[in-house]
């Protein structure tokens, strides 16, 4: 059986996969619209932190080089900003940490190609898409959000939303105080949005990611669309005057006379529309297209999950296809059943945060901000959406999940 793998996009979807394919002998082309020379200057693409089960990954396949344990983060600060301010911190049982990916993809792509590695330069549009499926034994389609998404049909039933729910304004910041060790905050200002805060290794070394999630029609809202550009003092007086208001214990760890984007491009304003698309299309000779990472199932970046999803699932598609015994639309299958609990499990448990919290939701903050064990394992799954999925997709699981962590455990006794 021929076992030569097309994979169209270099994000961490495609990277991951082709580096793990290398690690195992079997051949894979990247197809790329972007050298890695050309990263350093780019817009900021995102804010993304990788979970300690992706870490182990990148271990897994040799490029970890951000091994510095300065420079990752320990914990969750929640902040609730009810009249009746509420606030918990939550620890991982192992470490995260952000990478700014115009540093992070250009080494993985240097990685894979000083191993061997062929990537090919080529904007790849619809009509490009067949004459690769007949090039390769099987094609990776994991070009991100962009348009060739459509080749693979949408999923209404997993995805509810025609428009965004949050409008973005993300940027890069110096100015920002980091507790040591670092921690991210997940603070909440009801009715207008949330904002993450994110300890993030750049260009300069560490900045912080300040994350806006925008509720539309909300007070934030503005800073999806104010240019800095244009005017940046005043970009930053009114940003500095909403995180008063909105986010009071960020606006204290700021430094005002030091407080700026790290780079005037490192900033990203807009939204993403949250959706689910089929996996696979197959072409006549029975070869297969098959979708990963954003391309499958995009989500709003409030919970930190695609880019981790979209690592888990590559693991799946390389494991899967390093064990196939043919590369058709059964395998494409099993891959499909092998992710999709993860994979849907994050975009499900992303969209019920994007909803004012439900009664039982209300609960469970209350619940955590009284009980450490049980806002540790909700930080924990962070790595593990399908096991957050299982505790908070119904009331009940909810109420059963409070009450067990709540229990008293048992005396341990001695054995006779
Ligand atoms: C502000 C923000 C914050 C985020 N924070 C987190 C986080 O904390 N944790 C997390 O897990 N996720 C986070 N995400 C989500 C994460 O960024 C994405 O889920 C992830 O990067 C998707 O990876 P991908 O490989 O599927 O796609 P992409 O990273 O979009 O990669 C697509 C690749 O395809 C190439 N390409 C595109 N079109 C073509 C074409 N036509 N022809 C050839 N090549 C093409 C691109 O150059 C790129 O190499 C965040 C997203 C945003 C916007």
């Amino acid at each position: 059986m021929g076992r030569h793998i097309g994979i169209v996009g270099a994000g961490i979807a495609g990277l991951h996969l082709a580096l793990y394919l290398q690690k195992h002998g079997v051949d894979a082309t990247i197809i790329t619209d972007r050298p890695p020379e050309e990263y350093r200057d780019l817009r900021l693409l995102n804010t993304v932190a990788h979970h300690h089960v992706t870490i182990a990954r990148e271990d897994y396949l040799g490029v970890n080089h951000w091994t510095d344990p300065k420079d990752h983060y320990y914990y969750h600060d929640h902040v609730f900003n009810f009249p009746q301010p509420l606030s918990f911190r939550g620890d991982f049982s192992k470490a995260s940490r952000a990478v700014d990916y115009r540093l992070y993809l250009p080494a993985l792509m240097q990685d894979f190609m000083k191993r061997g590695g062929k990537i090919e330069y080529n904007r790849i549009e619809e009509r490009d898409i067949a004459p690769l499926v007949a090039r390769f034994d099987l094609l990776v389609v994991s070009t991100g959000k962009g348009p060739l998404g459509q080749l693979f049909t949408y999923r209404p039933e997993h995805s509810p939303y025609q428009q965004p729910q949050r409008r973005l304004c993300v940027g890069l910041y110096t100015g920002v105080r980091q507790p040591d060790p670092m921690n991210v905050t997940l603070s909440v200002s009801p009715g207008h949005g949330e904002m993450i805060v994110i300890p993030t290794v750049t260009f300069g070394g560490i900045a912080n990611a300040l994350l806006m999630e925008n509720v539309p029609g909300g007070d934030m809202e503005e800073l999806a669309t104010l240019s800095y550009e244009d005017n940046p003092k005043h970009f930053l007086q009114v940003l500095l005057g909403k995180l008063e208001k909105h986010h009071p214990t960020t606006y204290d760890r700021i430094d005002t006379l030091r407080f700026d984007l790290a780079q005037p491009q490192d900033l990203l304003q807009g939204g993403v529309v949250p959706t689910v698309r089929n996996t696979m299309v197959e072409f006549d000779d029975g070869k297969c297209a098959i979708a990963l990472g954003d391309v499958h199932a995009i989500v709003d970046p409030m919970m930190g999950q695609g880019a981790n999803v979209a690592s888990y699932a590559a693991f799946v598609l390389g494991e899967e296809i390093v064990n196939a015994d043919a590369l058709d639309a059964r395998l494409c299958e099993k891959i499909d059943l092998k992710r999709q609990d993860r994979v849907l499990a994050a975009s499900r448990w992303t969209n019920v945060m994007l909803q004012p919290p439900t009664e039982a939701l209300g609960m469970l903050i209350g619940a955590m901000s009284q009980n450490p064990a049980l806002a540790n394992e909700f930080t924990e799954n962070f790595n593990y959406p399908d096991r957050q999925w299982d505790r908070i997709s119904t009331p009940q699981r909810i109420r059963a999940w409070i009450e067990r962590m709540s229990a008293p455990s048992e005396p341990v006794r001695a054995i006779a």
